[in-house]
Protein backbone atom coordinates (compact mmCIF):
# COMPACT_ATOMS: atom_id res chain seq x y z
CA UNK A 1 0.00 0.00 0.00
CA UNK A 2 0.89 3.40 -0.73
CA UNK A 3 1.84 5.87 1.96
CA UNK A 4 0.80 9.26 2.59
CA UNK A 5 4.31 10.29 2.88
CA UNK A 6 4.90 9.28 -0.18
CA UNK A 7 2.11 10.63 -2.08
CA UNK A 8 3.42 13.80 -0.58
CA UNK A 9 6.66 14.01 -2.00
CA UNK A 10 4.77 12.74 -5.80
CA UNK A 11 3.15 15.75 -5.21
CA UNK A 12 6.04 17.68 -4.96
CA UNK A 13 7.99 16.65 -8.01
CA UNK A 14 5.04 15.50 -10.48
CA UNK A 15 4.83 19.37 -11.94
CA UNK A 16 8.28 19.21 -12.66
CA UNK A 17 8.94 15.96 -14.57
CA UNK A 18 11.48 14.46 -11.96
CA UNK A 19 11.46 11.49 -10.04
CA UNK A 20 9.56 8.45 -11.53
CA UNK A 21 8.67 10.95 -14.63
CA UNK A 22 12.16 11.43 -14.90
CA UNK A 23 13.14 7.59 -14.32
CA UNK A 24 11.07 6.58 -16.86
CA UNK A 25 12.19 8.77 -19.43
CA UNK A 26 15.58 7.64 -18.95
CA UNK A 27 14.87 4.21 -19.18
CA UNK A 28 12.99 5.27 -22.74
CA UNK A 29 16.05 7.14 -24.01
CA UNK A 30 18.32 4.52 -22.80
CA UNK A 31 16.32 1.77 -24.66
CA UNK A 32 16.40 3.94 -28.06
CA UNK A 33 19.58 5.67 -27.39
CA UNK A 34 17.81 8.38 -28.66
CA UNK A 35 18.75 11.62 -26.46
CA UNK A 36 15.29 13.00 -25.88
CA UNK A 37 12.24 11.38 -24.45
CA UNK A 38 8.84 13.31 -22.76
CA UNK A 39 6.27 11.32 -20.60
CA UNK A 40 2.75 12.51 -21.82
CA UNK A 41 -0.62 11.62 -20.84
CA UNK A 42 -1.20 9.12 -23.98
CA UNK A 43 -0.03 8.37 -27.37
CA UNK A 44 -2.83 10.27 -28.57
CA UNK A 45 -1.84 13.23 -27.06
CA UNK A 46 1.86 12.99 -27.73
CA UNK A 47 0.50 12.69 -31.45
CA UNK A 48 -1.28 15.78 -31.44
CA UNK A 49 1.31 17.55 -29.44
CA UNK A 50 4.30 16.60 -32.36
CA UNK A 51 1.88 18.26 -34.96
CA UNK A 52 2.03 21.49 -33.36
CA UNK A 53 5.37 21.52 -32.17
CA UNK A 54 6.13 20.84 -35.81
CA UNK A 55 3.55 23.49 -37.02
CA UNK A 56 1.37 21.24 -38.54
CA UNK A 57 -1.93 22.85 -38.41
CA UNK A 58 -4.11 22.58 -42.16
CA UNK A 59 -1.14 21.00 -43.55
CA UNK A 60 -1.21 18.24 -45.83
CA UNK A 61 0.68 14.73 -45.25
CA UNK A 62 1.03 11.51 -46.61
CA UNK A 63 0.07 8.14 -44.38
CA UNK A 64 -1.29 4.73 -44.51
CA UNK A 65 -5.17 3.83 -44.78
CA UNK A 66 -4.48 0.60 -42.85
CA UNK A 67 -4.04 1.39 -39.40
CA UNK A 68 -6.35 2.26 -35.77
CA UNK A 69 -7.97 5.91 -36.21
CA UNK A 70 -5.40 6.99 -32.94
CA UNK A 71 -3.02 7.21 -35.46
CA UNK A 72 -4.43 9.86 -37.23
CA UNK A 73 -6.50 11.43 -34.63
CA UNK A 74 -5.01 14.01 -33.50
CA UNK A 75 -3.74 15.10 -36.71
CA UNK A 76 -6.81 15.17 -38.51
CA UNK A 77 -8.80 17.54 -35.46
CA UNK A 78 -5.85 20.05 -35.89
CA UNK A 79 -7.37 20.47 -40.07
CA UNK A 80 -4.52 18.27 -41.75
CA UNK A 81 -5.31 17.10 -44.75
CA UNK A 82 -4.30 13.21 -45.36
CA UNK A 83 -3.47 11.41 -48.35
CA UNK A 84 -3.11 8.05 -47.90
CA UNK A 85 -0.41 5.85 -49.73
CA UNK A 86 -0.72 2.00 -50.06
CA UNK A 87 1.52 -0.83 -47.89
CA UNK A 88 3.52 -3.51 -47.96
CA UNK A 89 1.87 -6.64 -48.29
CA UNK A 90 4.16 -8.32 -45.59
CA UNK A 91 4.67 -5.40 -42.98
CA UNK A 92 1.83 -3.60 -43.71
CA UNK A 93 3.94 -0.55 -43.54
CA UNK A 94 3.96 2.25 -45.81
CA UNK A 95 5.18 1.69 -49.17
CA UNK A 96 8.14 4.03 -50.31
CA UNK A 97 7.26 3.30 -54.08
CA UNK A 98 3.64 4.50 -53.07
CA UNK A 99 4.44 7.10 -51.01
CA UNK A 100 6.61 8.45 -53.64
CA UNK A 101 3.47 8.42 -56.34
CA UNK A 102 1.41 10.79 -54.01
CA UNK A 103 4.16 13.42 -51.96
CA UNK A 104 2.88 16.39 -53.61
CA UNK A 105 4.71 19.79 -53.04
CA UNK A 106 2.57 20.61 -50.77
CA UNK A 107 3.39 17.57 -48.42
CA UNK A 108 4.88 18.62 -44.89
CA UNK A 109 5.18 15.21 -43.10
CA UNK A 110 5.21 11.64 -42.92
CA UNK A 111 3.13 9.60 -40.41
CA UNK A 112 4.29 6.03 -40.61
CA UNK A 113 2.64 3.05 -38.29
CA UNK A 114 4.29 -0.07 -37.13
CA UNK A 115 1.28 -1.91 -37.42
CA UNK A 116 0.81 -5.23 -35.23
CA UNK A 117 4.27 -3.97 -33.82
CA UNK A 118 5.62 -5.03 -37.00
CA UNK A 119 8.75 -2.53 -37.82
CA UNK A 120 8.20 0.10 -40.90
CA UNK A 121 11.39 0.16 -42.98
CA UNK A 122 12.96 2.79 -40.78
CA UNK A 123 15.74 3.31 -42.98
CA UNK A 124 14.03 3.74 -46.19
CA UNK A 125 11.75 6.04 -44.85
CA UNK A 126 14.37 8.19 -43.01
CA UNK A 127 16.02 8.55 -46.96
CA UNK A 128 12.77 9.44 -48.32
CA UNK A 129 11.76 12.25 -45.64
CA UNK A 130 14.72 13.53 -46.08
CA UNK A 131 15.32 13.78 -49.90
CA UNK A 132 11.86 15.07 -49.86
CA UNK A 133 12.11 17.91 -46.61
CA UNK A 134 9.32 16.30 -45.02
CA UNK A 135 9.02 15.59 -40.85
CA UNK A 136 8.95 11.71 -40.61
CA UNK A 137 6.95 10.73 -37.59
CA UNK A 138 6.23 7.83 -36.20
CA UNK A 139 3.22 5.93 -34.85
CA UNK A 140 4.92 3.15 -32.77
CA UNK A 141 2.35 2.83 -30.13
CA UNK A 142 2.61 -1.17 -30.80
CA UNK A 143 6.16 -1.66 -31.36
CA UNK A 144 8.29 -0.94 -28.17
CA UNK A 145 10.92 -4.01 -27.99
CA UNK A 146 10.47 -4.69 -32.02
CA UNK A 147 13.76 -4.46 -33.95
CA UNK A 148 14.49 -4.15 -37.68
CA UNK A 149 17.78 -5.13 -38.81
CA UNK A 150 19.19 -4.55 -35.34
CA UNK A 151 17.24 -1.19 -35.00
CA UNK A 152 14.56 -0.66 -32.20
CA UNK A 153 11.18 0.34 -34.54
CA UNK A 154 11.14 3.30 -36.18
CA UNK A 155 14.26 4.59 -34.92
CA UNK A 156 14.73 7.11 -37.73
CA UNK A 157 12.05 9.05 -37.31
CA UNK A 158 11.96 12.84 -36.63
CA UNK A 159 9.84 11.71 -33.68
CA UNK A 160 8.47 8.60 -32.75
CA UNK A 161 5.51 8.17 -30.09
CA UNK A 162 5.04 5.01 -27.92
CA UNK A 163 1.96 3.77 -25.82
CA UNK A 164 1.30 2.36 -21.85
CA UNK A 165 -2.31 1.39 -22.56
CA UNK A 166 -3.98 -1.75 -22.63
CA UNK A 167 -2.27 -4.51 -24.74
CA UNK A 168 0.84 -2.35 -25.35
CA UNK A 169 4.23 -3.79 -24.66
CA UNK A 170 4.31 -1.98 -21.21
CA UNK A 171 1.13 -1.67 -19.70
CA UNK A 172 0.61 1.78 -17.34
CA UNK A 173 -3.02 1.90 -17.29
CA UNK A 174 -2.79 4.85 -19.57
CA UNK A 175 0.49 6.90 -20.62
CA UNK A 176 2.49 7.53 -23.34
CA UNK A 177 6.00 9.13 -24.56
CA UNK A 178 7.53 11.09 -27.22
CA UNK A 179 11.34 10.35 -28.64
CA UNK A 180 13.25 12.38 -30.56
CA UNK A 181 16.75 13.60 -31.23
CA UNK A 182 16.11 17.41 -32.13
CA UNK A 183 16.38 19.38 -28.92
CA UNK A 184 14.31 22.69 -30.51
CA UNK A 185 11.47 19.76 -31.10
CA UNK A 186 11.94 19.10 -27.42
CA UNK A 187 11.86 22.47 -26.14
CA UNK A 188 8.64 22.85 -27.67
CA UNK A 189 7.02 19.62 -26.83
CA UNK A 190 8.17 21.02 -23.11
CA UNK A 191 6.41 24.23 -24.20
CA UNK A 192 2.95 23.32 -25.06
CA UNK A 193 2.25 20.04 -22.92
CA UNK A 194 4.32 20.71 -19.58
CA UNK A 195 3.69 22.63 -16.35
CA UNK A 196 5.69 25.62 -15.77
CA UNK A 197 7.71 24.36 -13.20
CA UNK A 198 9.10 21.64 -15.31
CA UNK A 199 9.34 24.71 -18.52
CA UNK A 200 11.24 26.48 -16.17
CA UNK A 201 14.04 23.77 -14.96
CA UNK A 202 14.23 22.83 -18.65
CA UNK A 203 13.32 26.24 -20.82
CA UNK A 204 15.14 28.46 -18.14
CA UNK A 205 13.52 30.83 -15.98
CA UNK A 206 12.74 33.33 -18.29
CA UNK A 207 10.24 31.20 -20.29
CA UNK A 208 6.62 30.21 -19.02
CA UNK A 209 3.79 29.58 -20.64
CA UNK A 210 0.59 29.10 -18.32
CA UNK A 211 -1.23 28.64 -21.96
CA UNK A 212 -0.05 24.88 -22.04
CA UNK A 213 -2.78 22.00 -22.46
CA UNK A 214 -1.60 19.47 -19.61
CA UNK A 215 0.08 16.90 -21.26
CA UNK A 216 1.68 15.21 -18.03
CA UNK A 217 1.71 11.45 -17.62
CA UNK A 218 0.08 10.74 -14.33
CA UNK A 219 2.66 9.87 -11.99
CA UNK A 220 1.58 6.88 -10.53
CA UNK A 221 1.35 5.30 -14.48
CA UNK A 222 4.81 6.80 -13.80
CA UNK A 223 5.43 4.27 -10.98
CA UNK A 224 3.85 1.81 -12.51
CA UNK A 225 5.37 2.02 -15.59
CA UNK A 226 8.86 2.13 -14.15
CA UNK A 227 8.53 -1.05 -12.16
CA UNK A 228 7.19 -3.19 -14.70
CA UNK A 229 9.37 -1.89 -17.64
CA UNK A 230 12.40 -4.75 -17.49
CA UNK A 231 9.72 -7.40 -17.06
CA UNK A 232 7.49 -6.31 -19.84
CA UNK A 233 10.56 -6.78 -22.06
CA UNK A 234 11.27 -9.55 -20.94
CA UNK A 235 8.12 -11.10 -21.15
CA UNK A 236 8.07 -9.52 -24.87
CA UNK A 237 10.88 -12.00 -25.59
CA UNK A 238 8.87 -15.18 -24.71
CA UNK A 239 5.56 -13.63 -26.72
CA UNK A 240 7.99 -13.27 -29.61
CA UNK A 241 9.37 -16.78 -29.74
CA UNK A 242 6.09 -18.34 -28.97
CA UNK A 243 4.68 -15.92 -32.45
CA UNK A 244 7.99 -17.42 -34.63
CA UNK A 245 6.96 -20.76 -33.42
CA UNK A 246 3.27 -20.44 -34.62
CA UNK A 247 5.04 -18.48 -37.83
CA UNK A 248 6.63 -21.65 -38.40
CA UNK A 249 4.05 -23.77 -38.16
CA UNK A 250 2.17 -21.54 -40.51
CA UNK A 251 4.72 -21.52 -42.75
CA UNK A 252 5.38 -25.56 -43.06
CA UNK A 253 1.60 -25.92 -43.54
CA UNK A 254 1.33 -23.39 -46.70
CA UNK A 255 -2.11 -22.44 -46.37
CA UNK A 256 -1.06 -19.06 -45.40
CA UNK A 257 1.49 -16.79 -47.53
CA UNK A 258 4.55 -16.78 -46.36
CA UNK A 259 6.22 -14.73 -43.54
CA UNK A 260 9.52 -14.40 -43.99
CA UNK A 261 10.41 -11.96 -41.01
CA UNK A 262 13.03 -13.82 -39.93
CA UNK A 263 15.28 -13.55 -42.90
CA UNK A 264 14.63 -10.05 -43.50
CA UNK A 265 16.20 -9.21 -40.05
CA UNK A 266 12.62 -8.24 -38.92
CA UNK A 267 11.92 -8.71 -35.21
CA UNK A 268 8.18 -7.57 -34.54
CA UNK A 269 6.56 -7.34 -30.85
CA UNK A 270 3.43 -8.91 -32.11
CA UNK A 271 0.97 -6.76 -31.08
CA UNK A 272 -1.01 -8.86 -32.96
CA UNK A 273 0.49 -12.13 -34.79
CA UNK A 274 -1.38 -12.10 -38.60
CA UNK A 275 -1.86 -13.61 -41.39
CA UNK A 276 -3.31 -13.85 -45.00
CA UNK A 277 -4.94 -17.02 -46.11
CA UNK A 278 -3.50 -18.07 -50.15
CA UNK A 279 -6.53 -18.13 -52.23
CA UNK A 280 -8.70 -21.15 -51.82
CA UNK A 281 -8.07 -22.31 -48.28
CA UNK A 282 -11.09 -21.40 -45.54
CA UNK A 283 -10.47 -20.18 -42.36
CA UNK A 284 -12.20 -22.83 -40.98
CA UNK A 285 -9.99 -25.64 -42.81
CA UNK A 286 -6.97 -23.81 -41.13
CA UNK A 287 -8.04 -23.73 -38.05
CA UNK A 288 -8.89 -27.47 -37.80
CA UNK A 289 -5.24 -28.41 -39.32
CA UNK A 290 -3.78 -26.12 -36.35
CA UNK A 291 -5.83 -27.76 -33.77
CA UNK A 292 -4.29 -31.42 -34.98
CA UNK A 293 -0.50 -29.84 -34.39
CA UNK A 294 -1.52 -29.01 -30.88
CA UNK A 295 -3.04 -25.73 -31.39
CA UNK A 296 -5.03 -24.02 -28.95
CA UNK A 297 -6.93 -20.91 -29.22
CA UNK A 298 -8.57 -18.60 -32.33
CA UNK A 299 -8.70 -16.80 -35.47
CA UNK A 300 -10.14 -13.74 -35.24
CA UNK A 301 -10.27 -10.59 -37.07
CA UNK A 302 -8.00 -8.37 -36.15
CA UNK A 303 -9.00 -4.88 -34.64
CA UNK A 304 -8.53 -2.72 -36.96
CA UNK A 305 -10.43 -1.48 -40.25
CA UNK A 306 -9.50 0.07 -43.00
CA UNK A 307 -9.38 4.35 -42.30
CA UNK A 308 -11.24 5.44 -45.46
CA UNK A 309 -13.61 2.82 -45.30
CA UNK A 310 -15.09 4.18 -42.29
CA UNK A 311 -18.49 5.96 -42.16
CA UNK A 312 -16.80 7.96 -38.96
CA UNK A 313 -14.45 9.16 -40.94
CA UNK A 314 -16.02 10.07 -44.41
CA UNK A 315 -18.69 11.89 -42.65
CA UNK A 316 -15.83 14.01 -40.50
CA UNK A 317 -13.33 14.36 -42.67
CA UNK A 318 -13.72 13.33 -46.27
CA UNK A 319 -14.38 17.45 -47.49
CA UNK A 320 -10.59 17.59 -46.39
CA UNK A 321 -9.70 14.67 -49.19
CA UNK A 322 -9.07 15.41 -52.74
CA UNK A 323 -7.70 12.20 -52.88
CA UNK A 324 -9.25 9.51 -54.81
CA UNK A 325 -8.96 6.54 -52.41
CA UNK A 326 -7.18 4.07 -54.39
CA UNK A 327 -5.11 1.47 -51.82
CA UNK A 328 -5.31 -1.93 -53.60
CA UNK A 329 -2.85 -3.93 -51.29
CA UNK A 330 -4.31 -1.73 -47.45
CA UNK A 331 -7.33 -2.86 -48.99
CA UNK A 332 -7.00 -6.70 -49.71
CA UNK A 333 -4.97 -6.94 -46.19
CA UNK A 334 -7.99 -5.25 -44.78
CA UNK A 335 -10.37 -7.50 -45.70
CA UNK A 336 -8.04 -10.60 -45.79
CA UNK A 337 -5.69 -10.47 -42.86
CA UNK A 338 -7.03 -12.79 -39.48
CA UNK A 339 -5.40 -12.32 -36.09
CA UNK A 340 -4.19 -15.37 -34.49
CA UNK A 341 -4.94 -15.56 -30.87
CA UNK A 342 -2.63 -19.24 -29.95
CA UNK A 343 -3.61 -18.42 -25.83
CA UNK A 344 -5.17 -15.13 -24.03
CA UNK A 345 -1.28 -14.41 -23.51
CA UNK A 346 -1.03 -13.53 -27.68
CA UNK A 347 -3.54 -10.60 -27.35
CA UNK A 348 -3.49 -9.57 -23.70
CA UNK A 349 0.06 -9.65 -22.46
C1 LIG B 1 -2.85 2.19 -28.82
C2 LIG B 1 -2.59 2.92 -30.07
C3 LIG B 1 -2.66 4.31 -30.16
C4 LIG B 1 -3.18 5.18 -29.06
O1 LIG B 1 -2.51 5.06 -27.87
P1 LIG B 1 -3.11 5.77 -26.57
O2 LIG B 1 -1.97 5.73 -25.60
O3 LIG B 1 -4.28 4.95 -26.15
O4 LIG B 1 -3.49 7.14 -26.94
C5 LIG B 1 -2.30 4.93 -31.34
N1 LIG B 1 -1.92 4.20 -32.40
C6 LIG B 1 -1.86 2.87 -32.37
C7 LIG B 1 -1.39 2.14 -33.58
C8 LIG B 1 -2.21 2.18 -31.21
O5 LIG B 1 -2.17 0.85 -31.19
Amino acid sequence: MVKIDELISWQQIHLSGTGEVAALESKLKQYYGMQYALCVTNATTGLWAIALALGLQNQQFVTTPYTYGATLASWLFLGNQPIFADIEPDTLSLSCEAVRQVITPKTKALLAVDLFGIPSDTVALRQLASEYGLWYVADAAQSLGATRGGLPASLLADALVVSFTTGKTVFAGEGGAILTNHADLYEKLIWYTQHPIRQHLELGLYLDNEFAINGRIHPLAAVLANATFEESLQNLQVHQQECFQVIELLNSLGLTEDIDFANQGINPSFFRLTATLKDSTQISTLLKILQSHGFRGSLESPPVRLIYRQPSFLAQYQHKCQQHFCCPQAEYQSVNRFCIASNEKLNYR
